[in-house]
């Protein structure tokens, strides 16, 4: 931590003048802290993906009841997809929105990650047999050459495939992604004009309207569900149903 951690007007003077600092001590202070808040979230999501995909069975086996859920179908799954390559860089599935002065982050839900997977241009089939799902890709649009792989759910083999189409690698994740933007504005409205009938029916029945606004009753969608929680729920769902649990 630095010294000074507030600037006085003199001091941001003096280092106009002198003409080279062109971030101040505060601004660096948030930049550091940033990239440190940044660090320590690639950890979390490293550690998220290790977790995904070792339970990767599991989810598959319950595609269908993750789907039908929207607070497991809503889950951010941005970290599980890996691509991107020369001249694109990195696709970014975890876009940060500034409105009106807050930061709105749109990632790329489950529900659209398993979307992506029911294209023949992300499955390979295992050498087990088990059809497997590209979970990371690299090329170039203008060789349109690519390197990807895939693991598999049942024998945890690395399964390597070469020379599809990079964009349509790229093409079908922005789409799916395009999608969960859309959706998170249309949902945004739908709220907004729920709240305000929320609202009309209190004043309606009563409600003085002198500090009460639509505001006031906006609601999300409560508490989000963590990857973590979603499969301790599936392996608990198995166990209660197992054989074994009823002698
Ligand atoms: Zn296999």
């Amino acid at each position: 931590m630095a010294e000074h951690e507030n600037e006085s007007f003199a001091e941001f003077c003096v280092r106009q003048k002198a003409g080279l600092q062109l971030v101040s001590e505060a601004e660096q202070q948030e930049n550091d802290y940033k990239k440190a808040l940044k660090e320590a979230q690639e950890k979390r999501y490293e550690r998220k993906y290790q977790l995904f995909y070792d339970n990767l069975d599991l989810i598959l086996r319950h595609k269908d009841e993750i789907l039908a859920t929207p607070r497991y179908a809503n889950i951010d799954a941005h970290y599980l997809l890996k691509g991107g390559g020369l001249y694109v860089g990195h696709l970014n599935m975890a876009r940060q929105f500034n409105i009106a002065g807050n930061v709105v982050i749109i990632n790329l839900r489950l529900a659209s990650l398993f979307k992506i997977w029911e294209s023949d241009q992300f499955r390979v089939e295992c050498e087990c047999g088990t059809t497997t799902f590209i979970r990371g890709f690299a090329g170039s649009p203008l060789s349109g050459s690519s390197q990807a792989s895939a693991i598999c759910s049942k024998c945890k083999k690395i399964v390597r495939v070469d020379n599809r189409s990079f964009g349509a690698y790229c093409g079908i994740v922005n789409a799916a992604y395009a999608e969960d933007i859309e959706k998170f504005a249309k949902a945004l409205m739908t709220k907004w004009t729920l709240a305000e009938v929320e609202y009309e029916k209190k004043i309606v029945q009563g409600k003085s309207a002198r500090w009460f606004t639509v505001g006031d009753v906006f609601k999300d969608d409560g508490e989000i569900c963590e990857l973590e929680t979603m499969i301790n729920e599936l392996k608990l769902k198995e166990y209660e149903n197992s054989p074994a649990n009823d002698c």
